[in-house]
């Protein structure tokens, strides 16, 4: 079975709302074996629509549309439908109670167009709308299938969980399961990756490797299909433990996680307390970590030292270090790190300096930054990085390298000790 997925709705087409829809389908369809190999985005116009109904009939059967199921004028999807496979629409009794209730319910008064969201196309098998008002409908015609699902996300998500795939069971027949597992890694770069393991991507076919790069990040997608759960997820780890092999040192997490996340999880794992000082970074780092709930267990706090008077008055940095050596060096971020810790009574104290640009500072060129990591009981260590990119790339990346360095040195320090 290949399906295609059919959003309508000229706001799409605008750019005024993303297709988050078509990516939500994929999804819940890849986890039943489906194959989608088509997105199309239409917009309010029967004309079009039925041509992109034509386009998808040829080169698939099954066609989920969403949107325009709605009571205005400009909700035309399912009249479309019923137009183009023949069929005419009608009443859908329990529809029209539940929209009936709806109004009865908010005390308002239904007005006459409202009913048209009651009608479905005839023989569809219905979905009924428990966070709306217009039901869905599945409907067959020749050897194609069409479902027809409402815009609106909470409307149209807990439908399709439900209903819609409940009722594509009954119709297709599913044998293949797909299975997909994200690997994360840092600090090699996406060309590095490739070439790595770039006979493993030449040789792929089940599972899949697809590659992708973004914010100073690289990914590996991997995707195994077959009938049974199980074995799809051990193909995955065999998949998996080859590419580690290569390149496991930059691996760091897995599907939706992020270095800020798995920095949380080390922390709270080794039940240690951090603080931050933070020049270019202007509190970026601490802003990462405190969005995750549960925080204030391993972060007491810190300080945002843009200027060399909170570097010398607050963080107690010599001025003889700030004369010698200036605030963008290894010796400065040594004393911000050691100093936010003892400032707050914290374990660890990251500090954060560098030149984000646009202009060099004390003749130290943009994208220069220096990272001190001071862990309790060891000595400092401070990184140095050469990032390129803009302004807001080199602060978000030297937060990023930050979590990085912090979890290497914390991993490091327990298998040292
Ligand atoms: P309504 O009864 O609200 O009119 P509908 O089924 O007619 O529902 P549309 O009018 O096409 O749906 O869209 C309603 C809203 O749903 C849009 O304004 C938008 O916020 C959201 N929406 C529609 N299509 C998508 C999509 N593909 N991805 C994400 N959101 C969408």
């Amino acid at each position: 079975m290949n399906a295609e997925i059919i959003a309508v709705g000229s706001e799409l087409l605008l750019g005024q709302i993303v297709n988050s829809n078509a990516r939500f389908i994929s999804q819940q369809l890849a986890g039943l074996g489906i194959n989608v190999f088509f997105h199309t985005v239409v917009g309010d116009n029967p004309d079009r629509l039925s041509s992109a109904i034509e386009i998808a009939e040829k080169r698939s059967n099954l066609i989920i549309f969403t949107g325009g199921l709605g009571p205005t004028k400009d909700d035309l999807t399912k009249e479309t439908i019923a137009r183009h496979i023949g069929k005419t629409l009608v009443m859908d009794q329990e529809a029209l109670e539940t929209i009936e209730l709806y109004f009865k319910k908010g005390n308002r008064v239904m007005t006459e167009n409202n009913k048209k969201q009651a009608l479905v196309i005839e023989g569809s098998t219905i979905l009924p709308n428990h966070h709306g008002m217009a039901p869905g409908m599945m409907v067959g015609n020749g050897d194609c299938l069409y479902m027809l699902l409402p815009g609106p996300p909470k409307e149209m998500e807990p439908m399709f969980s439900k209903f819609g795939t409940a009722a594509l069971s009954k119709q297709v027949k599913i044998d293949e399961k797909i299975v997909s597992r994200v690997l994360r890694f840092f600090g090699i770069g996406e060309a590095a990756l490739e070439t790595e393991i770039d006979d493993l991507i030449e040789q792929q076919t089940n599972p899949t490797i697809a590659p992708l790069a973004a914010d100073g990040e690289c990914t590996l997608r991997l995707t195994a299909k077959h009938r049974d759960l199980d074995t799809a997820e051990l193909m995955l780890d065999e998949v998996e433990a080859n590419i580690n092999s290569r390149v496991g040192q930059f691996l760091y997490g897995y599907n939706n996680t992020s270095l800020v996340a798995e920095l949380m999880k080390v922390l709270k794992e080794k039940n240690v307390t951090t603080s931050a000082a933070e020049s270019l970074t202007g509190g970026l780092f601490q802003e990462e970590l405190t969005s995750f709930p549960g925080v204030s267990a391993v972060f007491k706090g810190g300080v945002v030292c843009y200027t060399n008077e909170v570097k010398k008055n607050v963080l107690k940095v010599k001025h003889e270090t700030i004369e010698k050596y200036g605030v963008v060096s290894k010796e400065c971020a040594k004393e911000l790190a050691e100093n936010v810790a003892a400032l707050v009574s914290a374990d660890i104290g990251i500090s954060f300096t560098g030149v984000a640009g646009p202009d060099e500072l004390e003749g130290k060129p943009v994208g220069t930054v220096f990272i001190g990591i001071s862990i309790k009981g060891k000595p400092t260590v401070v990184e140095k990085l050469e990032l390129g990119g803009s302004r807001e790339a080199i602060r978000s990346r030297s937060v990023k390298f930050g979590c990085y360095y912090l979890i290497k040195h914390l991993k490091e320090s327990q298998r040292a000790n």
